[in-house]
């Protein structure tokens, strides 16, 4: 270790972002501690004539060696993610999913609850759901409070997920953003525009809903994420949306997806992982009701 160096700036400055961390892929690091099992119990098997204590410190010292690789490579065997791919099912796969991954609402039903508050209405003329113009116009100006306000951004995420303002970072990628606390993210967002309209949905869903403030930020987090699939124009730019079905790479398998893009600044506004043999029947999650 270098002198001035914090152990764990050190480690994380060896780490390969793209396979660790947040970015760990967990099938292909089962499948990868599991080869090397394998091959270390190999090399026990192959030493043993030369003396069974060589045999095993030889065995232990490549299990370590192979989990010290992993750890810090996230994979031991390059390739992995296609090895993965071809041997894992699909099934076990979708288990190692984070619930972010699914936007579903087994549990508690942002769908049901956005009818019940009245901000979701049905639309007899459209015969289709919609927001009411009341809270659509509420949002609007809510956006464009925040829009080019840091400050007022860091404040009203601060306030939504209960933390000090002042521990909150941001990071604007192509096709992400990300708000991290103290060096751990906190939530990612598909674009900032994404990012931003769901801050200013959390400070007029008070006025809404009079239990917001006690419901768990999971569920808080899963309304607004229902929400964004009501824009119809992109609060970037003002361009038409437009929701379309995609297959998107992850580390070791695709994911069907439905997103709501914006058709002249590409802002990606929602995205959502689908069961394809659904797709063909159904593609409004509000379909159902
Ligand atoms: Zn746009």
């Amino acid at each position: 270790m270098h002198s001035g160096t914090s152990p764990r700036a050190s480690v994380s400055s060896v780490k390969d972002p793209r396979y660790t961390g947040e970015n760990r892929c967990i099938p292909c690091t089962v499948l990868n501690v599991g080869i090397a099992a394998v091959f270390s119990t190999a090399v026990i098997a192959t030493l043993i004539p030369s003396g069974p204590t060589l045999a095993i410190g030889a065995g232990v010292g490549t299990f370590a060696v192979a989990l010290a690789l992993i750890y810090f490579r996230g994979y031991l065997v390059p390739g992995t993610p296609t090895i993965t791919r071809l041997y894992f099912p699909e099934r076990l796969l979708g288990r190692f999913d984070t619930p972010s991954h699914h936007a579903g609402w087994e549990d508690a039903d942002p769908r049901n609850l956005l009818l019940e508050l009245g901000v979701v209405i049905d639309d007899p003329i459209a015969d289709d759901l919609t927001l009411d113009p009341g809270f659509v116009s509420e949002w609007e100006r809510a956006t464009e409070r925040h829009w080019a306000d840091e400050l007022a951004l860091r404040t009203s995420l601060a306030n939504l997920a209960g933390i000090d303002p002042d521990r909150l970072e941001f990071e604007d990628r192509t096709r992400s953003f990300a708000a991290w606390i103290d060096g751990a993210r906190l939530a990612t967002w598909p674009s900032r525009a994404a990012f931003v309209t769901d801050v200013a949905g959390s400070t007029i869903l008070p006025d809404w809903d009079q239990a917001w403030d006690r419901r768990p930020l999971a569920l808080r987090a899963d309304i607004l994420s229902v929400l964004r699939l009501f824009l119809d124009r992109c609060p970037a730019c003002d361009g038409r949306v437009s929701l379309s079905q995609e297959v998107v790479e992850s580390c070791c398998r695709n994911r069907d997806i439905v997103a709501a893009t914006c058709r002249d600044c590409d802002a990606r506004l929602f995205e959502m992982d689908v069961d394809p043999t659904l797709l063909a029947t159904e593609t409004d999650p509000f379909d159902d009701r």
